[in-house]
């Protein structure tokens, strides 16, 4: 199993939670040059590991030329699956979404430039990212839709373009009906596991630390709602994240 999308940079147990995941795969991803920095680090020290980096929306204020330019450098990592985390929030500031838009732009482009997968993160953004994404004509791009959290008619629409979406914990929430209609409607071809650690634990841990094995209760969850078996979700996930960030792993 894959755990697509985490940040590890607070952890102390780093060894023995890289270590639960087994045989599975875990893909950090970075928000900031600092976060970046650690994902450059993390991906060297485990053989499990592989990274993406990226200027988050939330970072844009204090984001600079040279941060994007350190992104470049260090984009033909063999272990540098994408560019991201990126993207759109506009849930507290919303005064910086030019900004916002800049950065996300300029980092489409970086990824136009280097056949890279995006790992988008939008909240109460989703008509501003479509319309970029279709703008930057990003046709050739393979696109994560991390911790999905739209309707599913949005998912449809964006189906429009090459994307998978990222499941996590908040599909095993009694309140997360929107995405369990996702995960209901959507072929399992196009979901990916995640779990965001350290946010967003899945139920029965929800509150607490999230690791990259919770991603276990996602898929879970996953099979309970598409009546498929737990096994046949790990399968077809894997090969999903496999396929959607080019992992140099063999199917
Ligand atoms: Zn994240």
């Amino acid at each position: 199993m894959i755990d697509t999308h985490c940040h590890l940079d607070n952890f102390e147990n780093l060894d023995e939670i890289i270590q639960k995941m087994g045989n599975g795969k875990i893909i950090v991803s970075g928000c900031n040059q600092k976060t970046n920095e650690f994902v450059l680090k993390i991906i060297e020290q485990y053989s499990n590991v592989y990274g993406t980096i990226g200027i988050h929306p939330e970072e844009v204020l204090s984001a600079l030329d040279e941060h994007l330019e350190y992104i470049e450098k260090h984009l033909n990592h063999p272990k540098i699956v994408g560019i991201g985390e990126i993207g759109l929030d506009y849930h507290y500031d919303l005064d910086c979404k030019d900004l916002q838009k800049k950065w996300f732009k300029k980092q489409l482009t970086l990824a136009k430039k280097y056949q890279k997968t995006v790992v988008i993160h939008s909240r109460d953004a989703a008509i501003d990212t479509y319309n970029i994404l279709e703008e930057e004509k990003i046709d050739c791009i393979k696109i994560v839709l991390h911790c999905y959290s739209y309707s599913i008619e949005m998912a449809k629409r964006f189906q429009k373009f090459h994307v998978m979406f990222g499941i996590g914990g908040v599909v095993t929430f009694k309140n997360g009906i929107k995405l369990k209609e996702v995960v209901q409607d959507i072929d399992i071809r196009y979901l990916l596991l995640e779990t965001d650690s350290p946010y967003l634990s899945p139920e029965p841990f929800r509150g607490k630390v999230n690791e990259p094995f919770n991603v276990y209760y996602v898929a879970q969850k996953i099979a309970e709602i598409k009546g498929l078996t737990l096994e046949m979700v790990l399968e077809k996930t894997t090969d999903n994240a496999i396929c959607q960030f080019d992992l140099p792993i063999k199917l």
